[in-house]
């Protein structure tokens, strides 16, 4: 079956108790138990819930995963991962992974002696240069954000496999259509749901699926037993979301691209980053390994003053953080997704004070090239 056609029918989107063809939002923390020493399905919805579970087996289908579970925020699903390993662990990281992730493995995990190192995972011999006896797992983002850096993910989990390491994705740029990393290999995937499997800026969660049914009794022990779940509404707002994820991405992808292609010619601009642009030093392998160069770019000006400028000047674009939605959303990593990143850190990966990162929504890309123009100062 066909990606889009996995997205309506994945045996996951007909209610079984009466046939509604939207999951019912089961807005209930506890379940009676009609015979005491026969404990039905659900007892608790911490444990499990009809609407949550129904999101959780559809994303471990669309991942190609044993199974699915729904956290509160992406950085839930983050942590409870993370969360199952120990005291005395180490960690391999791209050092250009998403600015929150950097701060809980930087500043809150490092406090349970569970050690980090940050890797420019764009070359992945600097994965087996940096592996030791305590090295258990290597935590990937790829295309990275801000600057759309690409990891080989076949020849990182190659290495992997030969030291006996778990590989943890973070997939959120690309979403199950474009790339499905379990299918390559990988152990863990993370997604940020608040981005494009929501799609509407209207929801925070995060998702996780897993290839075999051993990590996953691990990763449901932190999830009950930590507890950061999802609730039934926002599960459902994802389920919605989830059913339009490849015509939303299909459109806003081709805008993408096409305004990439724009911004590269543009005076005003000095350096676009988007993984199909054919400088873009990823591209083969990006190519290698996703359908699609995705909906996000960035891009640098020549000053400082020009970066303010074009966001105070942008009309049709909301400036903000996030990304991911039906809208257009500008943002300045800087001060935003980046500003947990000490400025030196910053600085040395590139992420400057002239970068500006886009996620191009559903707007046309005509009246998108407009307001551009006169943002960038035409
Ligand atoms: C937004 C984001 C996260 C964090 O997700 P939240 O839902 O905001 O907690 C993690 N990874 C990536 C790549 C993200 O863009």
């Amino acid at each position: 079956m066909k990606f889009g056609t996995k997205l309506i029918h994945n045996g996951n989107d007909i209610d079984q108790n009466t046939g509604a063809l939207s999951i019912p939002i089961y807005q209930t923390s506890t379940y009676h138990q009609a015979d005491i020493d026969n404990m039905g399905k659900y007892d608790y919805s911490r444990s499990g819930n009809p609407t949550r579970e129904a999101l959780e087996n559809t994303i471990a289908q669309l991942e190609g995963g044993c199974r699915g579970f729904a956290f509160s925020s992406g950085m839930a699903a983050t942590s409870s991962v993370l969360a199952t390993f120990s005291s005395g662990d180490h960690i391999i990281i791209c050092e250009d992974v998403y600015g929150g992730t950097y701060r809980v493995t930087s500043r809150l995990f490092n406090r349970f002696n569970i050690e980090f190192t940050y890797i420019d995972a764009a070359d992945v011999n600097n994965i087996t240069k940096n592996i030791k006896s305590n090295t258990k797992a290597i935590f990937l983002e790829t295309p990275s954000n801000p600057l759309l850096k690409i990891t080989d993910l076949r020849s990182a989990i190659e290495i992997a496999k030969k030291h006996d390491l778990k590989v943890i994705v973070d997939n959120t740029f690309m979403s199950p259509y474009l790339q499905r990393p379990l299918e390559l290999g990988a152990d863990v995937v993370i997604h940020s749901a608040t981005k494009f499997i929501g799609g509407h800026s209207d929801v925070v969660g995060g998702l996780v699926a897993v290839r075999d049914e051993q990590l996953a009794e691990e990763i449901y022990f932190v999830q009950n037993g930590f507890g950061a779940i999802l609730g039934p509404q926002d599960c459902w707002l994802l389920l919605r979301g989830l059913k339009t994820l490849k015509v939303r991405v299909d459109q806003c992808q081709k805008t993408a691209s096409k305004l990439a292609e724009w911004l590269n010619n543009r005076p005003e601009v000095s350096k676009v980053y988007y993984p199909l642009l054919s400088g873009h030093p990823g591209r083969q392998i990006h190519l290698s390994q996703a359908d699609g160069g995705g909906a996000v770019l960035s891009f640098k000006t020549h000053d400082v003053e020009s970066a303010k400028n074009f966001l105070k000047r942008l009309k049709n674009c909301a400036v903000a953080v996030s990304l991911g939605g039906v809208e257009t959303i500008v943002s300045y990593p800087v001060k935003m997704s980046h500003a947990s990143v000490p400025k030196e850190e910053r600085e040395r990966l590139g992420v400057t004070d002239t970068l500006i990162r886009v996620s191009v929504g559903l707007e046309e890309f005509e009246d998108m090239v407009e307001d551009f123009s006169q943002a960038l100062g035409d």
